[in-house]
């Protein structure tokens, strides 16, 4: 970080640089390097371990794509579990949902969503707050492998895959997943920039294609991630699901009552139309 700007590191030929217009906290949680700045384009920025995790005013695609896609092709969704997520930016968007009773959120580091509470009200609402809301402090692998619950659908809004992120992108966490997954439930998670990460999807859905009967990706566009759209990986062993028809979403939708200002069904359906260097990627 220089003067009065921030550079994210993530990408090793590649610099993202936002101009701190004004720094709000800068510290050390028991996990993490935490930062948190204003930018006159993103509003407030959240940076972990030099890497920006979100901001105020692109947090909706993310968000939502993350959390709606899913939860509206499934239908039923009573049980969610996020891994990470500390932000509270998907649980909120989880808990907009009125058929869901309980969403369990996994993150290691308690300080993120104290961090959280205290300066991005604007992203987490009071999700932390909710009664339907069960968090957890505790690495998600372990979660995975020890829980007695079964989730309709598991969202892993994780960091990328370096420090304590790693282990959330490996083999034996996916596999402790489905373990965990009710029948028909589905997978789904937070799979980088594949223009500048692609080995990052591509072991990812190498894994998820073995795993499960359905495996790809779908994307969106987050400004805040540079370097061209995202991918969120899917699995499921209700091949189906992928594929839920326009006027189901649409009646889904409508039933929700969700107001959403990315998501849309066809924006749902779309997002699974993949370009030629990505859809080689799921192969
Ligand atoms: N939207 C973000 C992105 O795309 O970069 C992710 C945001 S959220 C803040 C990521 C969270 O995952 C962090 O708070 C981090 O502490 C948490 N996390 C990282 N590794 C974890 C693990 N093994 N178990 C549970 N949570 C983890």
């Amino acid at each position: 970080m220089t003067a009065d700007w921030f550079d994210e590191t993530l990408h090793p030929s590649l610099r993202a640089r936002l101009r701190i217009d004004k720094l709000i906290y800068e510290g050390k949680s028991e996990h993490q390097h935490l930062v948190l700045f204003e930018n006159e384009t993103f509003g407030r920025v959240l940076a972990l371990n030099g890497v920006i995790q979100t901001t105020e005013r692109d947090e909706f695609i993310y968000h939502e794509m993350l959390a709606h896609v899913p939860l509206l092709a499934h239908g039923h969704v009573r049980n969610v579990l996020i891994i990470g997520g500390g932000d509270g930016g998907m649980l909120e968007e989880v808990l907009k949902h009125k058929t869901v009773s309980q969403a369990t959120l996994v993150e290691i580091d308690a300080g993120v969503i104290e961090f959280s509470k205290k300066y991005l009200r604007s992203i987490c609402g009071n999700a932390f707050e909710d009664p339907r809301a069960h968090i957890v402090i505790a690495d998600g692998v372990d979660h995975v492998e020890t829980t007695d619950q079964r989730y309709d659908v598991i969202i892993v809004d994780s960091t990328d895959p370096v420090g304590p992120g790693e282990a959330l992108f490996t083999d034996r966490f996916y596999t402790a997943c489905k373990g965990c997954l009710a029948p028909g439930g589905i997978l789904v998670t937070q799979n980088g920039v594949p223009f500048l990460q692609a080995d990052e999807l591509r072991s990812t859905l190498a894994v998820l294609t073995r795993l499960f009967s359905k495996a790809t990706c779908y994307t969106a566009t987050v400004p805040g991630y540079v370097g061209g759209c995202m991918a969120f990986g899917w699995a499921s062993d209700d091949a189906e699901l992928r594929a839920t028809p326009l006027d189901v979403l649409e009646q889904r939708f409508a039933d929700s009552a969700l107001d959403t200002r990315y998501y849309t069904p066809a924006v749902h359906q779309a997002a699974f139309a993949l370009p030629g260097y990505i859809g080689s990627l799921t192969a």
